[in-house]
């Protein structure tokens, strides 16, 4: 969809655990004393081996938090179902072979106009959250205690009730790595010719997960992965429209009519204004903390137009 870039949006947000956090490694290691569930590691070039959450785990969390709140607001349009028999990517399987972009995202729902799916590139892009803020360069003392925390596993044992008897079935136990609560990760996610419907709800699938309505990782039904997920900041771009930047605008605001009638985009609602400089060749809005309440508010009032009566 759209062959130009029109606006962007970067949202840096902090998840801090509220209960141990269980990411699992697809495999157990090679230690023979090691854990039989173990979390999910990378290496940090800078930083060296740490636990962390992968930002295809947290988009996951993100897109099934805002499926099910589009599937109870809206009908089948606003929220397919990508594992059920007739999901978009399945229905537009001709239009994409066709390459007709435009109509493939008109017959898309709302969630895969924002996450993807086989036949249509997504607007959101999840990244991964390291436990400290600085990809590059020195970190400091905060983070290195923050980073030492979050490495610091907890083991706990866990044991296979048999369904008959109610008992421990055949003594098994086994062990789970857990990162303990109190620990943050910070990263990004990034929208990409988004209009402000997409904006708002992302931010309320941060929200769910904030009140904890939604969780990370494993175990959720034992309490696991609750975490608060709090906005820092908010950096948005967009293509200029004259000598001196004008405010930040949704994409329906930016392309033409036709193109938006060809691309069956949603009537667009207007952004708060922000003051803005122009950054190489886009104009650039650097929303402070304080003022990300407003976006919120502006964005929430866009994803209630989009999900009351919505026809596609
Ligand atoms: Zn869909």
């Amino acid at each position: 969809m759209f062959k130009a870039s029109y606006n962007r949006a970067l949202v840096r947000m902090e998840l801090t655990t509220v209960t141990p956090l269980s990411i699992r490694a697809g495999d157990i290691g090679l230690d023979p004393a090691g854990c039989e569930l173990v979390c999910i590691r990378t290496r940090h070039a800078l930083h060296g081996r740490t636990v962390f959450v992968p930002g295809s785990s947290l988009k996951g969390v993100l897109r099934s938090t805002i499926e099910a709140q589009l599937r109870s607001t809206t009908d089948a349009t606003g929220a397919c179902d990508p594992l059920g028999s007739n999901p978009c990517g399945k229905r537009s399987k001709d239009l994409a072979k066709d390459n007709n972009g435009p109509a493939v995202h008109q017959h898309s729902c709302l969630a895969c106009r924002m996450f993807g799916s086989t036949t249509l590139k997504g607007r959101c892009s999840v990244r991964d959250e390291f436990p400290f803020h600085s990809a590059t360069g020195d970190l400091t003392e905060e983070e290195h205690r923050n980073l030492t925390a979050a490495n610091t596993v907890e083991i706990r044992p866990g044991v296979a009730i048999d369904r008959l008897s109610g008992s421990v079935k055949g003594g098994a136990v086994f062990e789970q790595e857990m990162v303990p609560a109190g620990v943050s990760f910070w990263g990004d996610a990034a929208l990409e010719n988004f209009q402000a419907w997409q904006l708002g709800l992302l931010f309320g699938a941060l929200r769910e997960l904030d009140e904890g309505y939604a969780q990370l990782g494993s175990g959720k039904t034992k309490g696991l992965g609750v975490v608060r997920a709090r906005v820092l900041s908010l950096l948005m771009e967009q293509k200029p429209e004259g000598n001196e930047p004008v405010r930040p605008k949704g994409v329906g605001h930016l392309i033409g009519a036709k193109e938006a009638t060809d691309y069956g985009l949603l009537p667009e609602h207007e952004l708060p204004e922000s003051a803005g400089v122009r950054h190489g060749i886009m104009d650039r809005f650097v929303i402070s903390p304080e003022s990300v309440g407003v976006w919120e508010e502006a964005t929430a009032r866009a994803v209630a137009a989009a999900t009351t009566g919505v026809k596609l």
